[in-house]
């Protein structure tokens, strides 16, 4: 987006007249959320698609690499969601895939970028703290269809998804938020630590504390060399001789 608290996309292709209602009978109290069913869409094809073979359209499209475009505007009434009371009241956000089916995936780019889009329009319509079932809902709700797909429930976005959104609505104002803060859970913390100190272990084994110069006891060797040496007295044959 252009400009997330004045909801200013990144670009705008608008379909045409033919395409949605103007104006709207009710006020917004919704997002419905979409994917694209096709493959690595811009917000250009969705345009094409719409106007030229179908009867449909949507507000928004967050393509592949999160970029935002506008197809009808907020104002006017999109045919989204099979549902003429449902369109009238809500805005339809679809979301491109980088892969077709059966999996249909969606890039991080596509997740991040359309949640903080469903925090931005929840905070720009005062329809309070995106709540999955309350102020967003995918299409399935109102037609035949497993439209979101992975961003439904059950989806390998969804609680992805409907997390960011909140973390960003609940974090607007923090000056340069960052995005991709890892919540690891204590378990995995502590996992994270302890392999890194076997392998600190391993490598001080190896090579010496730190990883170089060797052992003191060892002459400052390190456990290869130690063993060379062993084997020199021993009387064992340097291999680097047989091969
Ligand atoms: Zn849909």
């Amino acid at each position: 987006m252009k400009d997330w608290n004045a909801l200013e996309p990144d670009k705008y292709a608008l379909v045409g007249g033919h395409r949605f209602t103007r104006g709207r009978t009710r006020p917004i109290d919704r997002i419905v959320i979409h994917h694209n069913a096709g493959v690595n869409l811009t917000t250009e094809d969705c345009r094409d698609l719409w106007n030229n073979s179908r009867e449909a359209s949507a507000h928004y499209q967050v393509e592949r690499d999160g970029t935002i475009g506008q197809l009808v505007n907020d104002g006017d009434t999109a045919w989204h969601a099979a549902n003429a009371d449902i369109n009238a009241r809500s805005i339809g956000i679809e979301h491109a895939n980088i892969g077709g089916p059966p999996r249909w995936q969606i890039s991080d780019e596509t997740i991040e970028n359309g949640a903080r889009l469903v925090a931005a329009l929840c905070r720009g319509y005062n329809l309070g703290r995106p709540t999955w079932g309350r102020n967003v809902f995918p299409h399935s709700a109102y037609a035949s269809t497993s439209c979101p797909h992975q961003l439904a429930p059950g989806g390998e976005d969804h609680a992805t998804y409907m997390a960011r959104a909140q973390w960003w609505f609940d974090n607007w104002n923090t000056p340069n938020p960052s995005p991709k803060e890892p919540d690891m859970s204590p378990e995995d913390r502590a996992l994270l630590i302890e392999t890194r100190d076997l392998c600190r272990f391993i490598r001080d084994q190896l090579a010496g504390p730190g990883g170089s110069g060797g052992w003191p006891q060892g002459g400052k060797r390190t456990l290869y060399d130690l063993a060379s040496a062993i084997a020199e007295i021993e009387g064992v044959p340097n291999t680097r001789d047989t091969l």
